[in-house]
């Protein structure tokens, strides 16, 4: 018998379940699940409108207030996806964009998914407007946008409603 060490190993694999909390931000997830509402957060100071919701303004670090944003905006940078996780694997192609709704100030990502997926329809200047799933946990994923003038279409699925 040889003494050379032979190693064995086994695939197998690890289920976690745990919760995370959103903090200070909890608001905002609940208005997505709860209400089909976008809020972000007002410095009480500078005025300047969050969204991504800051707790407190990262210019200025005074506290903020929540405010209710509209669900409609324009693209300012966006690509097309051909490539991602597993999660995100059965909506490929999509496209993602940093998006500034109208009256906020900063811009958040977010996928953009449209009729007619072509750079003329995912690109700056763009006009989108918010869908939501029907089905929502209070998570990002629980709304999309689309080019404002598919939104009544895009509506009208069975998976999917427009904003509260
Ligand atoms: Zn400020």
């Amino acid at each position: 018998m040889s003494d050379k060490f032979q190693e064995h190993q086994i695939r197998d694999k690890i289920v976690i379940h745990y919760k995370y909390t959103m903090g200070g931000q909890s608001k905002f997830f609940l208005e997505l699940k709860n209400n089909k509402k976008i809020f972000g957060t007002k410095c009480k100071k500078c005025g300047k409108v969050w969204m991504p919701p800051r707790i407190n303004c990262s210019d200025c670090y005074e506290a903020t207030d929540w405010v209710e944003l509209k669900q409609t905006g324009e693209i300012k940078i966006s690509t097309i996806v051909w490539y991602t996780t597993s999660a995100f694997i059965q909506a490929v192609p999509y496209g993602i964009a940093f998006i500034k709704l109208d009256g906020a100030q900063t811009a958040f990502n977010q996928g953009i998914f449209s009729e007619n997926l072509v750079p003329s329809k995912v690109k700056k200047g763009q006009r989108v407007k918010a869908v939501f799933q029907k089905d929502r946990e209070g998570k990002m994923t629980d709304f999309f946008f689309v080019p404002e003038e598919e939104w009544e279409k895009w509506i009208s699925k069975p998976e999917y409603e427009g904003g509260g």
